[in-house]
């Protein structure tokens, strides 16, 4: 089962200027062949679905360990796609009507995914940077661990790959930061499924074939987390389990030699983590029957009885 904490694996910065176009290239990692959503799917489904997980509990760890991970990136680029369309808070009154006599969507009609305005409020859902539904086609289980090991080993290669890209073709802090981070831990997780290949075969992965060298060292988003050391840390993201893992990454053993360098440690729990950024409400969404107070009154009423 799954405990939720209410925090992001990471602070993203305040976008500088609303960007709906980079907003649905974020998208791509959220909901495209390589993103977030099909790396949660396979891992999750690998997980539930692995036979002998007792006996071959290193490599079940890892992966169980990995799913935990992977719906926490769904939540952190679906948060960068909704601060991205948002924007910086403009400190508009939530609670008035708003103007909307000089149609405030306008510029949405220009954009790729304006679906996203007229049907989620600027919010993100599993879709594509083309708007393209994310499906079950993207997850892969076939019930032996090795070919599923060497599909998320592929499955990471290609997520560093398109977050590159992905990095490529914005400029904002906010979407630099969320693709910076992502490479940082994809470096982590296509490394561990490489040693878990070696060890569960003995082959030489990184003699096997040529594994995309993507240097984090000239990232410069990625330094602050180079220099904490997040490239060598697997976490459990439980207060228990999943310790087994330490198997596999760990005992100064590597199998990608040109990542950067350090001893592998397998962390208790989860990141520190950052705080989620409060999107404002929007009154033209609703407008013109717009009266949240009695709703922001009930809940502040509520709150006050939790305390
Ligand atoms: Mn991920
Ligand atoms: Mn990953």
């Amino acid at each position: 089962m799954f405990l939720r904490v209410d925090k992001l694996q990471i602070e993203i910065p305040a976008p500088s200027q609303q960007d709906p176009n980079a907003g649905a290239a974020l998208q791509e990692l959220l909901g495209g062949k390589y993103g977030e959503m099909s790396t949660l799917g396979n891992y999750l489904f690998q997980s539930f679905n692995f036979r002998s997980k007792s006996k071959l509990k290193p490599f079940y760890s890892l992966v169980a360990a990995i799913t935990a991970e992977e719906l926490g990136h769904v939540e952190l680029v679906s948060n960068g796609v909704a601060m991205l369309n948002n924007g910086p808070d403009t400190g508009e009154d939530e609670t008035s009507g708003g103007d909307i006599s000089n149609a405030p969507f306008e510029s949405m009609t220009d954009i790729r995914l304006a679906a996203g305005f007229f049907s989620h409020a600027g919010g993100a859902t599993p879709v594509n940077s083309n708007g393209i539904s994310w499906n079950n086609d993207f997850i892969t289980t076939t019930g032996n661990v090795v070919f599923d090991l060497l599909h998320n080993f592929h499955l990471e290669c290609g997520a560093r790959l398109h977050k590159l890209r992905v990095y490529e073709s914005v400029t904002d802090a906010t979407g630099r930061e969320v693709c910076g981070y992502l490479l940082v831990r994809g470096s982590v997780h296509a490394h561990a499924y490489a040693l878990a290949l070696k060890k569960i075969t003995g082959v030489e992965i990184e003699r096997m074939l040529p594994v995309p060298n993507i240097p984090l060292g000239n990232i410069p988003e990625c330094q602050k987390y180079l220099a904490e050391g997040s490239h060598r840390r697997l976490y459990t993201f439980s207060p228990d389990d999943y310790r087994e893992m330490s198997g596999i990454w760990g005992n100064g053993e590597v199998a990608l030699p040109d990542d950067p360098p350090g001893e592998l440690t397998v962390v208790d729990g989860m990141p520190d983590g950052g705080k989620i950024h409060e999107l404002a409400g929007v009154p033209n969404v609703f407008t013109p029957n717009y009266a949240p107070e009695e709703m922001l009154e009930i809940a502040s009423k509520l709150y006050r009885a939790s305390r």
